[in-house]
């Protein structure tokens, strides 16, 4: 168990910078996961803790120790990758134990006892005398959490180790990967570019954007406080509904050119326009005509079935649709015409002019999100 520090980390590739100035604590015994678009510097930034890549700028300390010049080899930090990276022409039981065979630190029988052990604990103890080559990609993920776990290294890097895998198998993998290391206690970093795993799997979830940290938080505060634009689109499916907008006394008015132009009561004592978002879970939908209310009037342009909820289609100003997510009991259908508004305790405010997010004390309550309440619990 370790606590990692990184104080302002870049690192550049001649002229790519892939991460920068990058201020990040790894608190003993959590899981960060750390997620972002393609090329956003994941990857590299894990590459780093792990002493693969030597940062171009910043320290990298690990229990307060600067570890930064470090070789990978003598950090204990072990790496789980994507493509698995196992010995093809070796037995499951010869992977795993190969690592502790090399360190020379154990004798056979305390090795056969770990791997054995580790095996149980990941319910592959009936594939060790196979070939890797005879194995599922879910086998193999596991062989190779497995061939990691038995080091007891200081703190895990698991690079998209799900990538590889079917809907499913990813789905049940997220939660045996959050057993374990909350079983073992090891601070690990786990990096995915699926904001559904980050959300899933984090303790705290670290959102990156061209090489530089967004957000860090708990997934409840990224969710229902996103920083900024990138975030708000980035976290929650589907994407969160942005429209312009113009604020005064009576809160913000949507712009009809931009979206469906309805009015919501929000604190905020600004002249410039804003965006304004919110999330499909957080749109109204009625069949009682609200109009003059702030609401506006729309016809549902065609809807989508999710198992338990169902998404709303609206078009609403040019090549611009305003989704809502309602329980998939609820008979809405295409063609119908229905009342839609925003919940006005669950919207964001964002300053085009640099995509930060602003507060307003309407959207400020954080009492609800450390309770774990969700708006469908009101
Ligand atoms: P992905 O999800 O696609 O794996 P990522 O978020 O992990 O992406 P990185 O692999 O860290 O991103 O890459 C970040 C940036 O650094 C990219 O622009 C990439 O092209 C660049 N990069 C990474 N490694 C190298 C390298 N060895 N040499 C040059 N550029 C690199």
């Amino acid at each position: 168990m370790s606590t990692i520090d990184l104080e302002n980390v870049t690192k550049r590739f001649g002229d790519v910078t892939a991460v920068e100035n990058v201020d990040l604590t790894i608190e003993d015994g959590e899981l960060l996961v750390l997620v972002g678009p393609s090329g956003c510097g994941k990857t590299t930034l894990l590459r780093t803790i792990t002493g693969l890549e030597l940062p171009t700028e910043g320290t990298i300390s690990v229990d307060g120790n600067d570890v930064t010049g470090i070789p990978a080899r003598k950090r204990d930090i072990a790496l789980v990758f994507q493509n698995f990276a196992l010995f093809p022409h070796m037995s499951v039981e010869e992977n795993m134990s190969f690592n502790l065979r090399m360190q020379g630190d154990l004798d056979a029988e305390e090795i056969d006892q770990r791997v054995a052990d580790i095996a149980e604990m990941l319910d592959i103890s009936e594939l060790l005398d196979r070939d890797i080559s005879e194995l599922s990609g879910g086998q193999k993920q596991r062989v190779s959490l497995g061939r990691a776990i038995v080091t007891n290294p200081a703190a895990f890097m698991l690079d998209e180790p799900l990538a590889n895998l079917d809907a499913n198998l990813r789905d049940q993998m997220e939660t045996e990967i959050v057993r374990l290391q909350k079983q073992l206690g090891i601070t690990t970093v786990h990096v995915t570019h699926n904001q559904s795993e980050a959300m899933t799997m984090g303790d705290r979830i670290a959102v990156m954007n061209d090489g530089e940290l967004q957000q860090l938080g708990p997934p409840e505060e990224v969710f229902y406080e996103p920083a900024n634009l990138f975030v708000a689109k980035f976290i929650g499916s589907p994407n969160m509904n942005l429209f312009d907008a113009t604020v005064d006394a009576d809160g913000a008015h949507l712009l009809e050119e931009s979206g469906p132009g309805l009015a919501v009561p929000i604190d905020l004592d600004r002249s410039d326009p804003i965006v304004l978002g919110c999330r499909p879970e957080h749109v109204l939908v009625d069949r009682d005509d609200r109009s003059g209310g702030g609401w506006a009037t729309l016809e549902i342009a065609f809807t989508e079935f999710h198992g338990a909820s169902k998404y709303l289609f609206f078009d609403v100003g040019e090549d611009t649709e305003l989704i809502a997510r309602v329980d998939s009991d609820e008979p809405f259908a295409a063609g119908e015409t229905v009342s839609v508004g925003f919940d006005p305790e669950q919207v964001h405010a964002f300053d085009p002019a640099t995509d930060e997010r602003i507060d307003q004390s309407a959207r400020t309550d954080r009492t609800r999100i450390a309770e774990g309440t969700r708006p469908s619990d009101d």
